[in-house]
């Protein structure tokens, strides 16, 4: 009962701040950078709560922050209108050069802030298919940014196949891609002696899984990667998505079991003759929903909650004959 409440209380104040939120769109100006250190030399910044109405729990794309005497490397460049506090908390942890700045994925919220960093001197290392997104889209919606500037292009790119690898400040960093996941061009960055990796925006613990089908992403994939990382992930690594808290491997466990579960059931349904709003109104997400945070909130594209968006995704993946 009490769990009940404070999940009716959650939703419902969560609602209403959302409502708000989107009617305001990113506030940019609100935006403040926080640090967090998660190794000697490994930080990770992220955008303040509430500002954000893709992403309430904390504005834009996490970025990692490798420093030391060899340079920065840095992971996922945020926004580009916050690109002087991104840059100003990066110069809080170290002065030194920005030589790397690596994309996880394509997304604006991620990527938008890139050439902000390469005109500093950072190499933009990607996969190839992330290129090709980025030149197709004009610019993301979600980051509302000008994004035509070609200074935010990857100018190395690699593809699927064996982890590109830097040494650099002590620490082996790995990037390992994903095949089609969250996007067609995922990749996780792994800090080998620091026992962390970055895992980008296949798993995330506010709201539904979001599979973007329109750049690349697959529901096979996003299970995939979910099993590559608890296979390469140790029992003590964290796992840090591109939103929200730090997880180790056992927490994907659940999140892969609901997954599953979901698409059986959206099996079934379209089994029985059954259209996409239909399965939607089946709310087959029910059983989960008290468990995932921010799961029935209005998501950020595709109208309806990021359950709906979830659920239309696995369809619609099923429908085009992906498992
Ligand atoms: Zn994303």
């Amino acid at each position: 009962m009490k769990s009940a409440t404070r999940y009716f209380l959650t939703v419902t104040l969560g609602a209403g701040l959302s409502a708000s939120l989107l009617a305001q769109g990113i506030q940019y100006d609100k935006i403040e950078i926080k640090t967090e250190k998660v190794a000697p030399n490994l930080y990770m910044l992220s955008g303040s709560e509430g500002v954000d109405p893709g992403h309430p729990d904390g504005a834009g794309g996490r970025i990692g922050v490798l420093a030391g005497p060899d340079g920065i490397l840095m992971v996922d460049a945020q926004y580009l209108q916050i690109g002087e506090k991104v840059l100003a908390a990066i110069r809080r942890i170290d002065q030194g050069p920005i030589r790397f700045l690596v994309n996880t994925h394509v997304h604006g919220d991620h990527t938008a802030g890139n050439a902000t960093f390469a005109k500093l001197g950072a190499v933009i290392l990607a996969r190839e298919e992330l290129r090709e997104a980025m030149t197709r889209t004009p610019g993301n919606p979600a980051a509302n940014a000008p994004a035509r500037d070609p200074a935010r292009l990857p100018v190395l790119t690699y593809g699927m196949g064996d982890p590109l690898r830097l040494r650099m400040n002590g620490e082996t960093v790995e990037l390992i891609p994903v095949r089609a996941a969250h996007t067609g061009g995922d990749t996780m960055i792994r800090f080998v002696n620091a026992d962390a990796i970055m895992i980008g925006d296949f798993y995330r613990n506010f709201g539904y899984p979001f599979i973007d089908v329109g750049n690349g992403g697959s529901l096979k994939g996003a299970l995939e990667a979910l099993e590559l990382t608890m296979k390469i992930a140790g029992p003590n690594t964290k796992l840090i998505p591109g939103h929200g808290t730090f997880i180790n491997r056992t927490d994907i466990i659940p999140y892969r079991d609901m997954m599953v579960a979901v698409r059986e059931k959206v099996q079934q349904l379209i089994a029985q003759g059954k259209s996409e709003e239909e399965v939607v109104a089946a709310k087959v997400t029910a059983p989960y929903d008290a468990k995932v945070p921010g799961g029935l909130l209005p998501a950020n594209t595709g109208g309806g909650t990021s359950a709906d968006r979830f659920v239309r995704m696995v369809y619609s993946q099923l429908k085009a004959g992906g498992k």
